[in-house]
C-alpha cells in the first residue's frame, strides 16, 4: 500500500464543498518552485486527521500512482499565518455528478469521463479548522534542491533509454515501433517499471515469450558489456553537446499532453513525459549507466541503473 506512492485512501474521503471547475492547473512543468494560489477545496478523510488541499494552480509535482516514476515534490504551503509541510502530493479524481473522491489510478482511463483530476496536497492541519482555509491564498514553496536532483536523474533516465535503444538497434528480428531517433524502441517495448530517486534511476525490463520472437535476447545477454560500453560512450557524447531540454505542453492543466524534447547530435529525442527536467544537458557532470541481467529463462529480466552527477557549474 502506501509506501510506494504515499497514497492512503479511506472509504470516507469527502470534499468540504462542491467542486467547481475542470482539471487542476499546474506550473511545475515550466520549472516553477514557488507560486501562490487560492485554496479551492479541502478533502477530509485521510488517516491521522490529515487533510488534502486542492489549489487553483500548483507548482508541486504530484506522484502518479499509475506510473510512479518520479516521486512527489516536498515543500511547504503557508495559508494565512500557518505553515504546513506537504507530506505527500497525489492525484485524485472527483466525480463531477456525485462528488465522490477516488485515487485517480483506481479508475481505468476509458472510464474517466465525468471525473475531474485534482492534485491533492496532504497536510496535517494540526489545530486549524480546515473550513477556514477555503478561498484563502496559499503560498507554495517547493523544496528546490530535492526537485533539482530529481530533474537530473529523470533527464538522465530518458537519455539512457535513447542510448540503449541505439545500442540494441541491430538486435531486432522483426520490424518494431521506433523511437524518435529511428531506433527500435526497446525501452517502451519492454520497460515494466521506472523509479527515480535523488541519486539514480532504476529501470526494469521484461522480455517474455512474444518479445523473444522479435528481439535477439541471447545476443544481448552475451554482449552486455559491449552494450553498456556503447551506452556510456553515447551518454558522454550527448551531455558534452550541452543542448537544451524543453517540455512542450498542450496546455497548463494536469491532463494536457506534455512532451520532453532534446536536440541531440543524433537527432531530436522526443518522449511523452509528465515529469520535471533539467533545462540543458550542461547540467550534467557525468552519467554512469549499467544494464545487468536479473533472471534468464522463459522470461528475461534486466535492470538498468542510471546515475547522474550534477555539473559543478549548476
Ligand atoms: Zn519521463
Amino acid at each position: 500500500m502506501a509506501a510506494a506512492t504515499g497514497a492512503v485512501k479511506t472509504a470516507e474521503m469527502t470534499l468540504l464543498r462542491g467542486l467547481e471547475g475542470a482539471s487542476a492547473r499546474i506550473s511545475y512543468h515550466v520549472g516553477m518552485f514557488k507560486d501562490s494560489s487560492r485554496v479551492v477545496n479541502v478533502i477530509s478523510g485521510f488517516p491521522d486527521k490529515r487533510i488534502g488541499l486542492i489549489l487553483e494552480s500548483t507548482p508541486f509535482h504530484p506522484v502518479d500512482s499509475a506510473w510512479p516514476d518520479q516521486p512527489a515534490d516536498k515543500g511547504e504551503i503557508s495559508v494565512k499565518s500557518h505553515s504546513f509541510p506537504v507530506e505527500s502530493c497525489e492525484i485524485f479524481a472527483v466525480n463531477t455528478t456525485t462528488q465522490e473522491v477516488q485515487e485517480r489510478s483506481s479508475i481505468p482511463k476509458k472510464e474517466r469521463e465525468g471525473w475531474s483530476s485534482v492534485i491533492v496536497h496532504v497536510i496535517d492541519p494540526t489545530d486549524v479548522d480546515p473550513g477556514t482555509l477555503l478561498d484563502e491564498t496559499a503560498e507554495c514553496t517547493v523544496d528546490a534542491e530535492f526537485r533539482t536532483r530529481l530533474n537530473l536523474q529523470h533527464s538522465a533516465c530518458h537519455l539512457a533509454a535513447f542510448a540503449l535503444n541505439k545500442a540494441c538497434a541491430e538486435l531486432w528480428k522483426k520490424e518494431v515501433p521506433v523511437d524518435s531517433l529511428g531506433n527500435g524502441d526497446f525501452d517502451s517495448q519492454f520497460n515494466i517499471s521506472s523509479l527515480l530517486s535523488e541519486a539514480s534511476a532504476e529501470d526494469v525490463y521484461r522480455i517474455g515469450k512474444s518479445g523473444k520472437k522479435t528481439f535477439d535476447v541471447a545476443t544481448l545477454e552475451s554482449t552486455l558489456d559491449t552494450v553498456n560500453e556503447r551506452v556510456n560512450l553515447m551518454l558522454q557524447e550527448w551531455i558534452a553537446s550541452g543542448v537544451d531540454v524543453t517540455i512542450e505542453a498542450d496546455g497548463d492543466t494536469l491532463d494536457d499532453k506534455r512532451v520532453w524534447k532534446c536536440m541531440l547530435p543524433d537527432g531530436e529525442a522526443v518522449m511523452p513525459c509528465g515529469g520535471t527536467h533539467v533545462r540543458s544537458l550542461s547540467a550534467f557532470e557525468s552519467i554512469a549507466y549499467s544494464l545487468g541481467l536479473v533472471s534468464s529463462g522463459k522470461e528475461v529480466r534486466l535492470q538498468a541503473t542510471t546515475t547522474a552527477i550534477p555539473s559543478a557549474r549548476e
